[in-house]
């Protein structure tokens, strides 16, 4: 494929080396088979022709057959413009220009017979259209199943004139020199057994479908094969490290027993045994450990944690734990700390507010050995950070470290790799866990410890407030404590600082008999922490907070969350926020307060969490709304840049994908069988040209 596919694009009919440098800048489609693979990310049916008596109001689009019947130039300088009169059979409606307007009084005759597309406007009781799509009749525009393509296009290209219709024109070019060209990259019989269309035809029918079932097909096809390579790759890269990456071995449980025996604070849940258990049996494998630990808020995640750290410990071995926010790394801190001390292990937290004498401390520790857990931000990342023997790395992600981070960490023992542990808080759908974390092992905490009752999640409306504030004095009377929370989204963050503090001022007022703590992000972490220490030990019933607290405390009597704003936050966020209260062992419940209007979206969020406490429904809900680019942090992974599937979708299709992949390594590791190497030699190719997969390795 390599030779014509990588044709530069200025050499196409119709670009030239200023388009070029445009499609280059704007689209990074540098070559022919860039331009090919520049797929559409949905089509117009312009199957359907309306008469101009049927136009309404609700219609985005119109096609409509007529003539024009007059042209008029109107006004002058800035406001000229072009109005045309266009009628059909029905009636009469406007077309208008307000630039090109010398290009359509030239173009556009009396008497000829055009098919119009566009965008229709009311005004009085006729429709105008503003820059229509107008040419004339033809058998093209005209016949049946008439799917046009619409690319993704960025403002400055449609600036350019370059549209929908100037890519399809281009692509019309190059499909005619490319034709033949094209190779089938899956085998036949993996083509058959799903019944997919061939290379060729997905091609062409992708550009122009000559129906929507072929439509259809063409991106069933493409989406399966991109989807099938990407999995291919994740899988092959997991064969390999358990081929060729050894760990160390911990199959001292000594420490382990010890801990269990005299401290253990309560009885595990059959979920985190059973997760213990998987990652013992890795732990003394002899092959390194690549582990995600996927558990829902308040599934007990930490402890387990300490016991898979406990472990490492037992084998002669360091372990780390990095966290993406220092509140996070202090909280594990605070709660490990504890365990820690009962075991007399010694243990330290470092982060980029880390004085510089405690900072050399720590680092002569842990080359000597004697500290055995360090927690931290990615300050553990830098170089001066060395490790006598790390065996375990923890990773508590929460989707904010890129894989290239996490490969860092390894890269933190001079001898064997360590052992990885990912663990997530915010449970990932099936779909984005398989691209984001497919080259890893997974385990879930699919249960919450024993005796607690489920949050009751409320939505009001904020003209309820008074009712809401007269529950909140119950519970409080009950001896309970009460988050209230405030949106803080970065771009207006002097804006809802200011929210939070008139928030305050009026639950003071309602609330004068109460102590009420305040934590923001802008205060000093001292002041932060004070007031979360007065919450704690429930010097204060009332914390007001933004969502710094969405990480940061863990406080068992707090029983109720209120969220104001809660249709300016995010599903995940919402779950996670709603997470901070459930923890002890009375009934819960998270107050969603809402202005009136609200949109479909934030509708479907409300909805969503009021009818379910599962976090992995919540995340499915939040990708299908969101999209995976979206999701929480993801963004920098480059493993979501994807050319036509679409996680939140193509469910069905990953998974028939990623089977195949796994049956096709199975049946044949190295793609030696000849059947295969039409699959070997599309590996090699993309291998080298693509972006994605540098990106994921
Ligand atoms: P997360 O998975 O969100 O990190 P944590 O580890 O913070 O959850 O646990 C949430 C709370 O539940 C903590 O207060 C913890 O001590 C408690 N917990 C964890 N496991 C159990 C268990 N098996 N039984 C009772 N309480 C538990
Ligand atoms: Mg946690």
């Amino acid at each position: 494929m390599s030779g014509f596919f990588d044709t530069p694009v200025e050499f196409l009919k119709g670009v030239g080396p200023q388009r070029s440098a445009l499609l280059n800048k704007e689209l990074n489609i540098f070559t022919f088979g860039d331009l090919i693979q520049y797929y559409p990310f949905r089509y117009e049916d312009r199957t359907k022709f309306y008469t101009i008596q049927e136009i309404n109001d609700e219609m985005p689009h119109v096609q409509v057959k007529g003539m024009i019947i007059k042209k008029e130039l109107i006004g002058a300088g800035a406001r000229k413009r072009l109005a045309a009169i266009f009628k059909d059979a029905t009636g009469e409606m406007e077309l208008v220009w307000f630039q090109g307007i010398k290009w359509a009084q030239e173009k556009l005759q009396p008497g000829v017979e055009y098919v119009v597309f566009g965008r229709p406007n009311r005004f009085g009781k006729k429709f105008s259209i503003a820059h229509p799509e107008i040419e004339p009749v033809t058998t093209a525009n005209t016949s049946h199943g008439y799917l046009q393509p619409v690319y993704p296009l960025t403002e400055k290209l449609k600036s350019r004139y370059i549209d929908s219709k100037a890519i399809s024109k281009l692509l019309r070019e190059l499909l005619v020199l490319a034709k033949d060209k094209i190779r089938e990259t899956l085998p036949v019989s993996m083509i058959n057994q799903f019944r997919m269309i061939g290379k060729q035809q997905a091609l062409i029918n992708i550009h122009f479908p000559q129906s929507h079932d072929l439509m259809a097909a063409a991106q069933h096809r493409l989406k399966f094969e991109e989807l099938f390579y990407i999995q291919l790759r994740l899988l092959k890269m997991k064969l390999i490290r358990q081929d060729s990456f050894r760990g160390q071995v911990f199959n001292d449980a000594a420490l382990l027993t010890k801990f269990y025996n005299e401290f253990l604070p309560f009885p595990l849940t059959d979920a985190q045994k059973k997760v213990i258990k998987e990652i013992y049996a890795d732990l003394k494998s002899g092959k390194q450990m690549n582990r995600l630990l996927q558990g829902d808020v308040g599934s007990g995640k930490t402890i387990v944690a300490f016991v898979c750290a406990l472990i490492s410990i037992g084998g002669g071995a360091q372990c780390a734990l990095m966290a993406p926010t220092e509140i996070l790394a202090q909280q594990h801190f605070n709660n490990l700390s504890k365990y820690a001390s009962l075991m007399k292990i010694p243990i330290a937290l470092l982060t980029g507010s880390t004085k510089k004498s405690e900072r050399k401390q720590i680092h002569e520790a842990l080359q000597s050995g004697v500290l055995k857990i360090l927690i931290g931000t990615h300050a553990l990342l830098e170089e001066e950070v060395k490790f006598q023997n790390l065996g375990l790395a923890i990773i508590d992600e929460q989707h904010r470290f890129g894989v290239a981070q996490r490969s860092k960490l390894w890269n933190k023992n001079a001898g064997l790799y360590p052992h990885v542990l990912v663990m997530t808080a915010t449970p990932i759908p099936r779909t984005l866990a398989m691209t984001l974390y497919g080259d890893l092992d997974i385990s879930v905490i699919d249960q919450l410890p024993a005796g607690r009752k489920p949050i009751k999640t409320i939505h009001k409306y904020d003209s309820h407030r008074l009712q809401v504030n007269q529950f909140l004095k119950e519970q409080i009377a009950t001896g309970r404590q009460v988050y209230i929370v405030y949106p803080l989204i970065e771009e207006s963050e002097k804006l809802d600082l200011k929210h939070l503090m008139d928030g305050y001022e009026s639950i003071s007022r309602a609330f004068p008999d109460e102590a009420i703590s305040i934590v923001h992000g802008q205060m000093k972490p001292d002041a932060k922490d004070y007031e979360m220490k007065r919450f704690l030990k429930r010097e204060t019933s009332i914390m007001v907070a933004t969502t710094v607290i969405e990480v940061g405390v863990d406080v068992p009597n707090a029983s109720v969350m209120v969220i104001e704003n809660a249709e300016r936050f995010g599903l995940s966020q919402l779950h996670q926020l709603r997470g901070r209260v459930g923890r002890g062992a009375e009934q819960s419940f998270c107050i969603l307060m809402t202005s009136f209007k609200l949109s479909a979206d934030s509708k479907i969020r409300i909805d969503t969490m009021v009818r379910t406490n599962n976090g992995f429904e919540i995340s499915e809900t939040d990708l299908k709304l969101r999209g995976p680019g979206d999701l929480m942090g993801t963004q920098q992974s480059g493993a979501l840049d994807l050319m036509i599937a679409d996680l939140g979708k193509d469910g069905k299709i990953l998974q028939a994908a990623r089977e195949t992949a796994i049956r096709l390594l199975e049946d044949d590791p190295e793609l030696k069988k000849p059947e295969n190497t039409v699959i070997l030699n599309q590996v090699e190719r993309t291998k080298k040209s693509a972006v994605n997969w540098s990106k994921i390795s």
